[in-house]
C-alpha cells in the first residue's frame, strides 16, 4: 500500500487490539504510532513529575484528566515525524479530547475495533508486554517462543498491573461511559470505520488495510 498521508485515531475498548494493529502498521507502513498509555507508563517508570501525577489513576483503571492528556498529545503532534501521518492509539478517549484534537490536527478517520466484553477479559488477563521494546504478546493467542522472553529483543515480558480482573472492570466502565460516545461523534462527521476486532490479528489487519483507503486523500 502506497500512502501519502494517513492520520488515524484507533478507538475501541481496552484489549480490542489497538496496540497490536497499530504496531503492525508502524512496522509495515512506517506510520508513527503514538500511544498515550505507553507515554504514561514510561513516565510512571521514570518517576517524572507527570508519572507521579498519573500513577494512581492508571493503577485504578481511571482516565487521566483531559487537560494533561491533551497537552501531551498537542506537544507530540508538533514533532516533524508526524506531519504527514500518524496513528493515535488510545487518544482521544473523551469528547473534550476529540474536540481539542480537532483544533490542532485533522484526522482522516477514526477506526473502531469492535470486540465483545467477554473476549476482552480473556485478552487482557493473557496479555504480556516486553519491558524493553513494548512488543505485545498473549499467553494463548501469541505466546513468545521462549516463556517470559521477547522474541524480538530478548527483553523480559511482564503483566501490566492494570490487566488484573478488578482493574479491567473499572477500565471497561470508563470505556463505556467516556469513550464509546466518540463512535457517534466520528460517525456524525462521516469519518468512522468500524472493523470486527475479534478474528486473528492478521485478518483484522488485512480488513483494516482494505477498508481504510476510502477515507484517505488521493
Ligand atoms: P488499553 O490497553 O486499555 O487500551 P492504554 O495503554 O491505552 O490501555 O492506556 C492505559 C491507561 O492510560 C488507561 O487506563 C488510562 O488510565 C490512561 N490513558 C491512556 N490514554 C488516555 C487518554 N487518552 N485519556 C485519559 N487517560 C488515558
Ligand atoms: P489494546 O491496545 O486495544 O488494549 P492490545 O493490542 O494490547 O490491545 O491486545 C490485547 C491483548 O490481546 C494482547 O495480549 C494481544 O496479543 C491480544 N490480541 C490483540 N489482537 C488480537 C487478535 N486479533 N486475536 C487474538 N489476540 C489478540
Ligand atoms: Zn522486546
Amino acid at each position: 500500500m502506497n500512502i501519502q498521508s494517513m492520520k488515524l485515531i484507533f478507538l475501541g475498548p481496552p484489549g480490542a487490539g489497538k496496540g497490536t494493529i497499530s504496531k503492525m502498521a508502524a512496522e509495515r507502513l512506517g506510520v508513527p504510532q503514538i500511544s498515550t498509555g505507553d507515554m504514561f507508563r514510561t513516565a510512571v517508570k521514570e518517576k517524572t513529575e507527570l508519572g507521579l501525577r498519573v500513577q494512581a489513576i492508571l493503577a485504578a483503571g481511571g482516565l487521566v484528566p483531559d487537560e494533561l492528556t491533551i497537552a501531551i498529545i498537542r506537544e507530540r503532534l508538533s514533532w516533524p515525524d508526524v506531519r504527514q501521518s500518524y496513528i493515535l492509539d488510545g487518544f482521544p478517549r473523551t469528547i473534550p479530547q476529540a474536540e481539542a484534537l480537532a483544533a490542532f490536527s485533522s484526522p482522516d478517520a477514526a477506526v473502531d475495533f469492535e470486540v465483545r466484553d467477554d473476549l476482552i477479559l480473556f485478552r487482557l488477563t493473557g496479555r504480556r508486554v516486553c519491558r524493553a521494546c513494548g512488543a505485545i504478546y498473549h499467553a494463548v493467542t501469541k505466546p513468545p517462543k521462549v516463556d517470559g522472553i521477547c522474541d524480538l529483543c530478548g527483553g523480559e515480558l511482564y503483566t501490566r498491573n492494570d490487566d488484573r480482573e478488578e482493574t479491567v472492570k473499572a477500565r471497561l466502565r470508563a470505556y463505556h461511559e467516556e469513550t464509546e460516545p466518540l463512535i457517534g461523534y466520528y460517525a456524525g462527521k462521516g469519518r468512522l470505520l468500524t472493523i470486527d476486532g475479534s478474528p486473528d490479528a492478521e485478518t483484522v489487519y488485512t480488513t483494516f488495510i482494505s477498508e481504510i483507503g476510502r477515507f484517505l486523500k488521493k
